[in-house]
């Protein structure tokens, strides 16, 4: 894929600016599709973040918020569907149940087909549930089913303690040694990110005891964008079942689950879905595997939505991922996520595409270029690959030393970023609200923050 260094050089020497000034950041924020997007959100003010030391001119203003990677930014819409449902309830009593908007009886269906197309899937594939840890129990209680020779769970290195959690008591659950059970694939001595052909070559070897391979379509902790493409096939050919879990992925890059043919996925909806603090979660399954009905917990939402207040002595089971439906859903979650996946449809995943091509390759161009050493050696490492077809959003810089002060130092001036002890600062410009001045504001900050350490003199 075409590097942004290449993309952003030409247009900064089409009008004649240097590419690391502030009117190139200017001139990009002109230009960008999306720029009245910002609008739509609160950004919260610098004053109200803890640890802010700033005067009040300064505190008035809009932090620099890069953390979307663990809680996307409200939507101000979000306050007034919030409080249509407070009022129904009031006005209705047990009525709201049966009330537009969401009536709770199909509110979980609202946002199939923005969610469908954001992870490349039929609408009746996927449904809003849960929560994302949940979410992977409840697939896995149907979709791992361990024979003594095919019992193995492949994953990734470092994932996401939850999952991590999750992986092995599935395995502990069903009377196997989780430290065996479930293979982690680590990238070689002295890299950070997996190499595709390292995670094919595991399948490969140990193909016919693997049951079901899960890993994250983005890593948490490096922005690494796995090739779920030819992971999912290459599991799929040695006889294993594939589910990924796209908390990082989802609505951070594109997604094909049903042309990849997937067999199972799960979501989270607080990240760059901006579905807010606890939002409800999400799930896919594959529409082949409708019909197949062993090992599955059931509830009343497990019911077709047609049928599940008659009350049956036998579950009308939904076809396909409905029928994983267990509880029911809060209309205010439901309308919460609607909110955002609505302003997310409206901007486009191709539109936000292309912006973070260009506001991600920006933030790495500005960073490569201001932390040189005098004898040119760069001397912060962004341990993300390079290559923009193998990231989202997010860089991971790993520092020399010295981050947690840097951290501090960052909150101190109204910047909200994350510190991955011991070493590493994750940063996510969203296409959706972040602007390139903020990103250039970032890496000014940044180089104040390091001021006086020892590595940058
Ligand atoms: C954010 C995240 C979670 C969060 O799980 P919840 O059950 O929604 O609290 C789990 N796994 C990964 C990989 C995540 O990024």
């Amino acid at each position: 894929m075409a590097r942004p260094h290449a993309a952003l050089a030409a247009r900064a020497a089409r009008s004649e600016v240097d590419l690391h000034s502030k009117d190139f950041a200017d001139l990009l924020d002109l230009e960008d599709p999306l720029r009245k997007f910002r609008e739509r959100f609160d950004l919260p003010r610098k004053g109200a973040l803890p640890n802010v030391k700033l005067e009040a001119h300064e505190a008035a203003e809009e932090c620099l918020y890069f953390s979307s990677l663990n809680l996307g930014l409200k939507p101000k819409e979000v306050d007034s569907a919030v409080q249509v449902q407070l009022e129904k309830w009031g006005a209705l009593g047990v009525w709201t149940y049966a009330a537009e908007p969401y009536p709770i009886l199909v509110c979980d269906s609202s946002g199939n087909e923005m969610m469908g197309r954001l992870v490349g899937a039929d609408p009746r594939s996927v449904t809003m549930m849960n929560g994302l840890s949940v979410n992977l129990h409840l697939l896995f209680i149907s979709f791992y089913q361990p024979t003594p020779q095919r019992y193995k769970i492949l994953t990734e290195a470092g994932a996401f303690c939850s999952d991590m959690y999750a992986l092995r008591s599935q395995a502990a659950m069903r009377g196997y040694d989780p430290s065996e059970a479930v293979i982690e694939v680590s990238p070689r001595p002295g890299e950070y990110t997996l190499r595709t052909e390292d995670i094919l070559k595991t399948i490969e070897e140990q193909g016919g005891a693997i049951a079901v391979v899960c890993m994250s379509g983005v890593q948490y902790y490096t922005g690494q964008r796995f090739d779920m493409q030819a992971v999912t096939r290459a599991a799929q050919d040695a006889g294993a079942l594939v589910g990924w879990d796209l908390a990082h992925a989802v609505g951070n890059v594109d997604l094909h689950l049903d042309a990849w043919g997937v067999d199972f996925a799960f979501w989270c909806l607080n990240k760059y879905l901006c579905g807010g603090p606890g939002a409800i979660g999400g799930a896919y399954v594959n529409r082949r595997h409708e019909g197949r009905r062993a090992a599955h917990l059931k509830g009343w939402w497990s019911n077709r939505d047609a049928t599940r207040t008659e009350m049956r002595g036998e579950c009308d089971t939904a076809e396909g991922v409905g029928g994983f439906r267990i509880t029911t859903p809060s209309p205010i979650l439901v309308a919460m996520a609607c909110v955002s996946l609505r302003i997310l449809d409206e901007a486009g995943m191709q539109r936000m595409l292309e912006k973070q091509f260009l506001l991600t390759g920006y933030l790495e161009e500005l960073l490569k270029s201001r932390f040189r050493s005098s004898g040119g050696e760069e001397q912060l490492r962004i341990i993300t690959p390079e290559d923009p077809a193998q990231r989202g959003c997010q860089l991971s810089i790993l520092f020399p030393a010295g981050v947690a002060e840097v951290h501090a130092r960052l909150q101190e001036l109204g910047v909200v970023c994350d510190l991955r002890a011991p070493r590493v600062l994750r940063v996510a410009p969203a296409p959706l609200y972040n602007s390139f001045k903020d990103v250039f504001t970032f890496v000014q900050v940044l180089l104040e923050a390091t001021k006086g350490s020892p590595w940058t003199t």
